[in-house]
């Protein structure tokens, strides 16, 4: 089939290890995994780990446990955010150069007061713009504020990554993007179809860079993807709306634009995403039953046409049957 000719397909599964995989996040993982085979693709994994205070011990042995249970085996060794630091302040210091990036010392309470005071009290899961204190106005200066630090920014030199903190004595800052004036974004979903996001509606220049020095998920994430040669990227609905910054910061950066799809979400009974946070358990995969069941909960999320019931084959049987599953299903 054309549409699934597969040349040069990158496709990868990008695990946050901050506790074991669950219900929800199989989903993503098999999609991805499903797509690269049925492109005749590579599949690659990638431990998000960058924000290290979230990562317990043993997590990241406990997925990659868990994937090679489930049959879902890399075509790669699996590459660990935490070891990518010296891309991303490369990457940090081509937007600085290029004025795309700048630091922020707003601390959050003048963050939440200055939103509270355009847009009212914050409600739940509303995410709100940043109010623009610290961002440079066109002559260079902040444009909300006085005395603002973030024109002597430090380390800027020649191959020497931006610090954390701008002055010595000021406490530490964050690094911002400079969107562009027009920050609308059209993209489109394999599955979600045409979106759009005005991204300074709804959150405004992002972080690249936290004041405490750990790279920002959006960063982190855009980066590596291009680095890692990523061409199509499979993950949960509930990062959808991150594409358009994602996009827009690979953009600044000269980089390509992969193309994507979004799984369903699996929610629990209360109606919210099943997360970590949440408290999702991690799959139970003591034995081949256990195998089975995972896969077919996921395949069943994915709407993939097999036989309900008992599977009577094994695992790989079953894989096998839904990467055919997976590139006839209806609208692929
Ligand atoms: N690490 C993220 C998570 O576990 C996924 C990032 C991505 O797929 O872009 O939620």
């Amino acid at each position: 089939m054309s549409r699934l000719s597969g040349v040069g397909y990158v496709g990868r599964f990008a695990p946050s290890p901050t506790g074991p995989l669950h219900a929800g996040s199989l989903v993503a993982a098999l999609a991805s995994w499903l797509d690269a085979r049925a492109h005749g693709g590579q599949w690659r994994l990638r431990i998000e780990d960058v924000d290290t205070p979230r990562c317990p011990p043993g997590a990241e042995a406990e997925i990659l446990r868990q994937l090679d249970a489930l049959g879902l085996r890399p075509d790669v060794p699996p590459s660990r955010q935490s070891q990518h630091g010296a891309r991303y302040a490369a990457a940090l210091q081509a937007l600085v150069a290029a004025g795309r990036a700048y630091p922020c010392d707003c601390t959050r309470a003048q963050i939440a007061a200055a939103q509270a005071a355009r847009f009212g009290p914050p409600q739940r899961h509303v995410e709100r713009p940043y109010p623009g204190r610290c961002r440079p106005g066109p002559d260079g200066g902040a444009a909300g504020k006085a005395g603002c630090p973030s024109h002597r920014l430090a380390g800027t030199g020649a191959g020497s990554p931006p610090a954390p903190a701008a002055d010595p004595g000021t406490r530490p800052v964050a690094w911002r993007l400079r969107l562009p004036d027009d920050a609308q974004l059209a993209w489109t979903d394999r599955r979600l179809g045409p979106q759009r996001q005005d991204v300074a509606a709804v959150c405004g220049d992002f972080v690249l860079r936290r004041a405490d020095g750990l790279w920002a998920y959006q960063l982190a994430v855009g980066v590596d993807d291009a680095a890692e040669g990523i061409t199509h990227i499979v993950r949960g609905e509930d990062l959808a709306d991150n594409t358009p910054r994602q996009i827009l910061l690979q953009a600044a950066l000269g980089l390509p634009t992969p193309v994507y799809l979004h799984t369903p979400l699996v929610r629990g009974p209360d109606g919210e995403k099943l997360s970590k946070q949440h408290g999702a358990p991690g799959l139970a995969l003591r034995d081949a039953a256990g195998v089975m069941g995972a896969l077919q909960d996921a395949g069943a999320v994915l709407g993939l046409a097999l036989p309900p019931g008992p599977w009577t084959g094994t695992a790989a049987d079953w894989l096998a049957a839904a990467v055919a599953a997976w590139r006839d299903r209806p609208g692929a």
